[in-house]
């Protein structure tokens, strides 16, 4: 069937407006509805009952002139412009230019008219204005979308760009709800950012199934003014969920409904020419026919592009400032250290080199009990030291990630007896060491280096700030899939000021007094906790004493 436009004839010649009926209507190309008036102002008044496609005017009209006509046409009746094909006499063609600079489309001289000229001319000026027409739509878009973009990417935090975006792309499709949906197979896939408020229970799952029960397929509709034919429109219609998910099977089942409009949001890292999916970008209506046109799949596109640099950035951006921080943390953990060092070693060597060289000089004169005394303080302090520095190059291992974790099957108990009976030989008598076991502990796989790190330091700490003795208990205790464990003391306890950081290297209570330390022990174990893929907390009273608690899941990392 052929499209029928509105043309209006402007004339006062009726014979010459019945030939140009006759002639229009024999046009094979289109099909038209004609309206005909007499003078300027019947003219105007058809022109602002009805919607014209195309006008043709006669430039001598009896009651105003052609260009005069125009001109109102032009500035009271229509806000966009109507083709208008002037009609001028031979010999007018200076009028006919002048009209023409006016905004005129086309111009035809009366006395050369054929049935040919005039289906041509009209013709071109439909075709001319719908193309005219076409580009505005195209730029007023680009214009939307550049705003679009802009605001989208004056941020460079993630989350306020996704919250833009989708306050934005809501406004620009003048749809009921937009929705960023993050694939992160770690932390579980989900809608990350929604210009609706979505209840507690509410997930894309829900809106897909809501969406779903709608069971028309719905397929985009090619709109143009008028549904001009253009070249490409002959091309079936895309349907508008291949836009995102025609690679992925699943998600077009889940979100392939006909109330979402879905375009990928395709993130390329380190120039990768595979683009990674990083999630999605959803518009939906909640009407029962969502009225999705070709043109919002390009713009939801097009943003979606924006949307991606924009992820890309911050992405980076807060990779960046991660290891700036990493950086900073080193940088301070390396002064330190150089500090510590230069402290904590002083003292042991100043009695080292004391000891040592009493014993080079005097050492036939002493008796053999003030020997052994030197040998004794020569003896302690380097073990002191040699633990200092293995503390020290261990920790240092753990701040570049350089620790590693090798899991293999382990007998808790047959583990922790050892290492608490060893633990009994060492400490006085004044201090009892009680351990517990309930529970199945069966099944756990762990790193026994790792594990003995944390076990010594929590043990020597539960001993060393229990000055006055007393009882450490070692309670382990066998969950279905994780193990627990607590070791409490009764010793001076820790102000609740300094609870909060004492898992940082270098840290210390202020209650220590002259209880020797360097503020490693902690830090040690609670990086080996978390190689475990567990975690570790604290409880604590001044003057009453310390549990610390510690959780490790049975097979992490087997
Ligand atoms: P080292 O590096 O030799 O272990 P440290 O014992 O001082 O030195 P951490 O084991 O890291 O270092 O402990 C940090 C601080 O936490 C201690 O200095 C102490 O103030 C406090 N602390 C740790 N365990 C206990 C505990 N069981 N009772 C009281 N205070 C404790
Ligand atoms: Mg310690």
């Amino acid at each position: 069937m052929l499209d029928t436009w509105t043309l209006l004839i402007i004339d006062d010649c009726a014979a010459d407006r019945k030939i140009y009926r006759r002639y229009l209507l024999k046009d094979p190309h289109h099909s038209y509805q004609i309206l005909e008036a007499d003078c300027a102002e019947d003219g105007l008044a058809l022109c602002q009952e009805f919607r014209c496609d195309v006008i043709l005017l006669d430039f001598c009209l009896p009651d105003m002139s052609g260009l005069e006509f125009f001109d109102q046409l032009k500035h009271e009746i229509f806000a966009t412009a109507v083709p208008v094909i002037m009609l001028t006499g031979r010999g007018d063609e200076e009028v006919a230019v002048q009209a023409m600079k006016q905004g005129a489309l086309d111009y035809l001289v009366k006395q050369h008219v054929t049935s040919d000229v005039l289906q041509i001319a009209v013709r071109n000026a439909i075709k001319q204005s719908y193309l005219q027409a076409q580009l505005s739509n195209i730029q007023e878009r680009q214009r939307l979308i550049a705003m679009t973009a802009l605001r989208i990417r004056q941020s460079l935090n993630l989350e306020q760009i996704l919250n833009t975006a989708v306050a934005e792309v809501q406004q620009l499709l003048k749809c009921d709800r937009v929705m960023v949906y993050k694939f992160a197979p770690d932390e579980g896939s989900k809608i990350v950012a929604s210009s609706v408020f979505l209840g507690s229970g509410e997930d894309v799952d829900l809106i897909a199934a809501e969406a779903g029960q709608k069971k028309q397929e719905y397929r985009v509709q090619n709109v143009g003014v008028n549904n001009y034919p253009v070249p490409n429109s002959q091309s079936p219609t895309p349907d508008v969920y291949e836009l995102g998910l025609s690679n992925y099977i699943s998600l077009k089942e889940k979100f392939n409904t006909e109330a979402n409009l879905v375009v990928p949001i395709n993130i390329s890292y380190n120039g990768d020419p595979n683009p990674h999916l990083w999630g999605l970008l959803i518009a939906s209506h909640n009407t029962e026919e969502p009225q999705w046109h070709t043109h919002d799949a390009q713009m939801l596109y097009e943003v979606s592009v924006q949307l991606a640099i924009a992820i890309q950035q911050a992405e980076l951006l807060a990779q960046t400032q991660a290891a700036l921080k990493k950086e900073k943390q080193l940088n301070i953990f390396k002064s330190q250290i150089i500090a510590t060092v230069s402290h904590e070693c002083r003292t042991p060597l100043t009695s080292i080199l004391a000891a040592a060289s009493t014993l080079v000089k005097h050492g036939q004169q002493l008796d053999d009990g003030k020997q052994k005394r030197f040998q004794s303080i020569i003896e302690q302090k380097a073990r002191y030291m040699s633990k200092l520095v293995d503390n020290m190059l261990l920790v240092n291992q753990f701040e570049l990630d350089k620790a590693k974790f090798k899991p293999m099957p382990l007998d808790l108990l047959q583990f922790f007896s050892d290492l608490i009976d060893q633990e009994r030989e060492a400490v006085s008598e004044s201090h009892e060491i009680v351990f517990k076991i309930t529970g199945n502990v069966k099944g756990f796989w762990g790193d026994r280096g790792l594990l003995q790190q944390i076990f010594i330091n929590l043990i020597s700490n539960a001993i060393k700030y229990s000055p006055a003795g007393g009882t450490v208990e070692f309670h382990l205790i066998g969950k279905e899939s994780q193990v627990i464990l607590h070791i409490k003391d009764e010793g001076i306890g820790i102000p609740m000021a300094d609870q909060k950081n004492l898992f940082q290297s270098f840290s210390r209570g202020s209650n220590v007094d002259t209880i020797p330390g360097t503020g490693l022990g902690l830090a040690i174990a609670k990086a080996c906790v978390e190689l475990h893929g567990g975690n570790i907390t604290l409880s604590s009273k001044v003057g009453q004493g310390t549990t610390f608690t510690f959780s490790l899941p049975k097979q992490h990392g087997k």
